[in-house]
């Protein structure tokens, strides 16, 4: 009999899969007195529900982490990595039924999108997989009558808190860090998209990793996200989602001075002087900016143009996005951008195009009517002619629209690009390496690509500057950021 936590759902496409909807605590599923609906963003209905953890079902998931630790702590380095890999061999094997998951749970085009998501978890988890045996710390210098040493240990209890953007691909940001180096983790995705996680917990049981190594809960930002953050028996929160959330988080950890990283929000700038390669700047601006439906913490929604090109890249650059960036079923092999996420985020961003044109910038393409009878579907969106004090210039949208500008110097344009309260990532656009990489160190930006836009690679540091958030995740800042420094003296004196 299949267990009533497993529901039995189909794609669109007819294939079927089992879906877990239970709590994953102690790796065992668990009911909760309160679900969630799940709503699928392509035609707004409920898909099914999850259960959605409650503060006493936080506490049990910490205390099964906290129990588990005990063991956990004691494993090798090298057992952890091949459990790890384990791990991905089974997610790999899985990927294009979790690909599915996230088209119809998160809106993303199924294979040109999900997948590719998945890919980067598998390649994260391996990644972090190859340091679980390799985190080591320092012997200090001293006279004969000394050793001294640091090492570098897990935290114990981690909370982790993801948004929805990148549902799966966000948590092994932060599960396959925590896990290579030693921590027992208490995992929460958002609300808007639960299903890949919960799917990912099933893959986790069947790997073999201990009992409370890693739980997996759905619940409530302040319900079950806020015990997360401030409870007394965690060691460390990571948190990935908005400013505003985060400012919150950090105000609730502070109730047991637990370690914070925050990744949060962007509004970043791309550059691009007049002797950019044009077609270049146009391809990968448009990819930075409407690729996952523009829900992209890095997403380049400002972008700035030499006034030299300006009327030209503003033609091309339309005229590319209408022939590549179009909304289309997430399980439809041609479309290249899904819906966005749910009706909030949707009336939000139609609230922004709004804004836009009653602050006088010139809407190029984009607020046409949507064909699809229903769900949260918006069409690529291109103001030109913005101006600082515009709201689309200055705050997140978080949707696929774009604010261009134009500068006329160097100075001009690293002023405009440094003029937000955000600090997540840049972008330069140049074939003189000299400009492109004089004005990336002078860009308050934790990333700054020179003539690409969101590439990233998992073993490069990522992290904001500013409001944008504190701390790395990715590379090996991002493993050691799962560590904290013990010093050990040790006197070799006899007396
Ligand atoms: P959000 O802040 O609304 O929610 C993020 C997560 O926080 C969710 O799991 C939610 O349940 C939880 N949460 C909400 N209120 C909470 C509270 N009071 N206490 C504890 N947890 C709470 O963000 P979102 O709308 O899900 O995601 C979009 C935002 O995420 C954007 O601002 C985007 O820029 C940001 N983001 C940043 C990065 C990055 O790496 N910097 C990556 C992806 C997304």
């Amino acid at each position: 009999m299949v267990s009533p936590l497993i529901k039995s759902i189909a794609f669109p496409t007819g294939q079927k899969y089992d879906q877990p909807t239970g709590l994953y605590i102690n790796g065992e599923w668990r009911e909760s007195k309160d679900t969630i609906d799940v709503i699928n963003p392509s035609n707004g209905e409920v898909i099914t529900s999850v259960y959605a953890a409650q503060e006493s079902d936080v506490d049990n998931a910490v205390a099964s982490a906290r129990k588990a630790f005990k063991s956990w702590k004691k494993v090798t380095g090298e057992e952890r990595g091949a459990l790890m890999n384990r791990l991905a061999d089974l997610l790999e094997k899985n990927a294009e039924t979790v690909a599915g998951i996230e088209a119809l749970d998160a809106g993303k085009p199924q294979f040109s999108n999900a997948l590719p998501d998945i890919e980067g978890s598998v390649a994260i988890l391996r990644y972090c997989a190859g340091w679980a045996d390799k985190i080591y710390g320092n012997v200090i210098p001293s006279g004969p009558d000394k050793l001294l040493t640091s090492k570098r240990i897990p935290y114990g209890v981690v909370s982790q808190i993801v948004p929805w953007n990148y549902p799966l691909n966000m948590a092994m940001w932060k599960i396959a860090p925590a896990l290579c180096a030693g921590n027992c983790i208490v995992i929460k995705s958002s609300e808007s998209s639960p299903l890949s996680l919960l799917y990912f917990a099933e893959l986790v049981n069947t790997a073999g990793f201990p009992p409370g190594v890693l739980n997996i809960i759905s619940g409530l930002g302040p319900v079950a996200g806020a015990r997360m953050a401030s409870h007394p028996d965690v060691d460390k929160i990571a948190f990935t989602g908005s400013t505003k959330t985060g400012k919150e988080i950090q105000k609730l950890a502070s109730s047991n001075l637990k370690t914070v990283t925050l990744e949060c929000g962007g509004k970043s700038p791309l550059i691009v002087f007049d002797d950019a390669k044009l077609n270049q700047a146009i391809y990968w601006a448009a990819f930075g900016i409407m690729y996952n439906t523009g829900q992209i913490c890095t997403a380049n929604s400002r972008i700035l143009v030499q006034d030299t090109i300006y009327d030209d890249f503003i033609e091309k650059f339309k005229a590319h996005v209408q022939e590549n960036w179009f909304i289309g079923s997430p399980f439809d092999k041609k479309s290249t951008m899904g819906p966005v996420i749910n009706k909030s985020q949707f009336e939000k961003v139609k609230h922004y195009i709004q804004r836009g044109k009653e602050e006088g910038a010139k809407l190029v393409i984009g607020d046409e009517p949507v064909t699809f009878e229903s769900g949260y579907w918006i069409h690529p969106t291109i103001f030109v002619d913005c101006t600082q004090n515009m709201s689309i210039v200055k705050d997140e949208i978080f949707g696929p629209v774009v604010a261009i500008s134009k500068f006329r110097s160097q100075e001009e344009a690293i002023e405009l690009a440094n003029d937000t309260e955000y600090g997540l990532a840049a972008m330069v656009f140049s074939k003189d390496i000299v400009t492109a990489n004089t004005v990336a160190s002078q860009l308050e930006a934790g990333t700054v690509y020179i003539n690409s836009s969101n590439d990233d690679n998992i073993r490069v540091p990522f992290g904001g500057f500013k409001m944008s958030g504190t701390g790395s995740e990715l590379g090996m800042e991002g493993v050691l950021a799962y560590t904290k420094i013990q010093a050990i003296h040790t006197n070799l004196t006899r007396d």
